[in-house]
Order: C-alpha cells, then structure tokens, then sequence
C-alpha cells in the first residue's frame, strides 16, 4: 500500500483490439480521476469508446475508432 495513488492508465486496444494501439495511445485522466471508471469517463469526452467483450473490456481511442467498422467484428 502506497499512501500516493498514481491512479490508473488506460491504454487503447488497437483497432482489432488484439494488437497494442499504432499510435501508443493512453487517456489523459483528469488529475482527480483514480479509478478506471473514473479515467474512462475522462475518455469518452476525448472520443474513446470501450468494448465490451467476454471477459474483459477493450478501451479504443478515437484515432482506432475511426478505422473499425460499426458493430463488433471480433
Ligand atoms: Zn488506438
């Protein structure tokens, strides 16, 4: 336990959501976001949309969003 929470990172998935994103992308969290959640809805201003697939979530950044295909192709 850490008593500084450096909080979460989340990263894109990549456009197939099976490779690391082409552009190393990652969520500029807001500095009062700690938690996923919290990081994520900081993404989603910024254009990321999350996937959900079983058993785990996929976070896409917009550069990744606009080369996928509307609908879930995995
Ligand atoms: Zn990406």
């Amino acid at each position: 336990m850490s008593t500084h929470l450096l909080g979460v990172e989340i990263a894109c998935d990549g456009p197939a959501g099976r490779d690391n994103c082409p552009h190393n992308a990652a969520i500029r969290a807001q500095f009062t976001s700690r938690t996923a959640r919290q990081v994520r809805a900081d993404g989603r201003r910024d254009g990321w949309t999350v996937h959900r697939i079983p058993g785990r979530l996929l976070d896409i950044c917009p550069r990744c969003r606009n080369h996928t295909t509307e609908g879930p192709t995995l």
